[in-house]
């Protein structure tokens, strides 16, 4: 018998997706996907490779994560009384989060420009997604968000936090009178928080309706794939339900553990990275044309004239960085670069200098 096509089987907002664009990024300099270009220093480098050699890779990991989850408490400062569950990346927290909230004409609620997987996530789990804009300037519309609140009366507000690809940190203030008017969850999404120290944890104990989420992939793991969520035993209890046993594997679980031993290394790397950060922007606002916004995050946004063009000539002189034109009407020839390190940098304004259009 002949399968039916796969237009009959698919759900109408699968078929009319487009996959989430990963560009070949091979012999690249790649600064498109806000990554910590430095490298682990050689005694850790063979501590790492001791305990993959050692690690029983024909058992199934440790489910619980135990050990892992105690030295996340430890190195990223949870707050006591505050649960952990651990995500394949924070990406499949977001997923998690979504199924679990997927009641019939549920929705969920973030601010646009952001995350762009807020909006797929909740497409892929069915829910409604409602996108509100932000200012011209990428601040918060508290006004607008309020408002959508009280009209979509949302499962799940997700913001970002500092805002991915904005690269700015919202007001303190009005994240907080979001938290207050939500009638769901509030996920504060502190992906870049390594780069801007400004946290939401500590109002954990305030909320109940409050999470926080985190991953170690800005941080130097991106490869590893681990994120985490933290908030009341209330929510993450259910939340577990929804997570696959094995998610977090087990050469992940050792080798993230043996590096959040070592938060010394990454937290120099990053400040590293911050410095650079300061730097690139400085460069980026003295170029003819560039408008480079502030960022608290490891990589700046700026707008630029033809910057299709532009992304296209910097392509050809090997470099990949993001084109978010046409993304969204505020990001119009908006172009997002990762903070390398200083000779990446370096490579990459040399590269953009000779890409501008006159
Ligand atoms: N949240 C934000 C705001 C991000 O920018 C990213 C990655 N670009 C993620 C979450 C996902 O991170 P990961 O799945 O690697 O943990």
């Amino acid at each position: 018998m002949m399968a039916p096509p796969f237009e009959q089987l698919l759900r109408n907002e699968i078929s009319a997706l487009s996959a989430y664009p990963v560009p070949e990024r091979a012999g690249f300099l790649m600064l498109d996907a806000m990554e910590n270009p430095h490298s682990l220093p050689e005694e850790l480098r063979a501590e790492i490779a001791q305990l993959v050699r050692d690690a029983a890779i024909n058992r199934y990991p440790d489910p619980r994560a135990v050990r892992l989850k105690e030295r996340l408490r430890n190195a990223m400062e949870i707050p006591s009384g505050m649960e952990i569950m651990l995500g394949n990346g924070s990406d499949e927290l977001i997923q998690i989060i979504a199924l679990a909230l997927a009641r019939p004409g549920a929705s969920l609620l973030s601010v646009e420009p952001a995350f762009a997987m807020f909006r797929l996530i909740a497409i892929y789990a069915g829910l409604r997604y409602a996108g509100v804009q932000l200012n011209p300037d990428f601040t918060l519309d508290l006004e607008a968000v309020i408002a959508a609140i009280d009209r979509f009366r949302p499962a799940v507000i997700f913001i970002a936090y500092p805002n991915n690809p904005t690269g700015n940190l919202f007001d303190r203030e009005g994240l907080r009178r979001i938290v207050e008017a939500a009638p769901g969850l509030v996920v504060i999404d502190e992906a870049y928080h390594i780069f801007a120290q400004e946290s939401f944890m500590p109002l954990l104990a305030d909320f109940r309706n409050l999470l926080v989420m985190r991953t170690l992939s800005k941080l130097g793991m991106a490869g590893l794939r681990l994120g985490f969520l933290t908030g009341s035993r209330e929510w993450l209890t259910q939340l577990e339900k929804l997570r696959l046993p094995y998610n977090v594997n087990a050469l992940t679980q050792i080798v993230a553990e043996k590096l959040l031993q070592h938060m010394v290394v990454l937290r120099d790397q990053a400040g590293e990275i911050i410095s650079q950060r300061a730097k690139l922007y400085t460069e980026l606002s003295e170029l003819a044309g560039v408008r480079a916004y502030r960022s608290d995050a490891n990589f700046i946004l700026f707008r630029v004239t033809g910057a299709d063009d532009v992304f296209d000539r910097l392509l050809k002189r090997g470099v990949l960085i993001k084109n978010l034109n046409r993304s969204h009407p505020l990001l119009e020839n908006c172009l997002r670069v990762t903070v390398g390190t200083a000779g990446q940098n370096q490579q990459f304004i040399q590269a953009l200098r000779n890409s501008l259009i006159p």
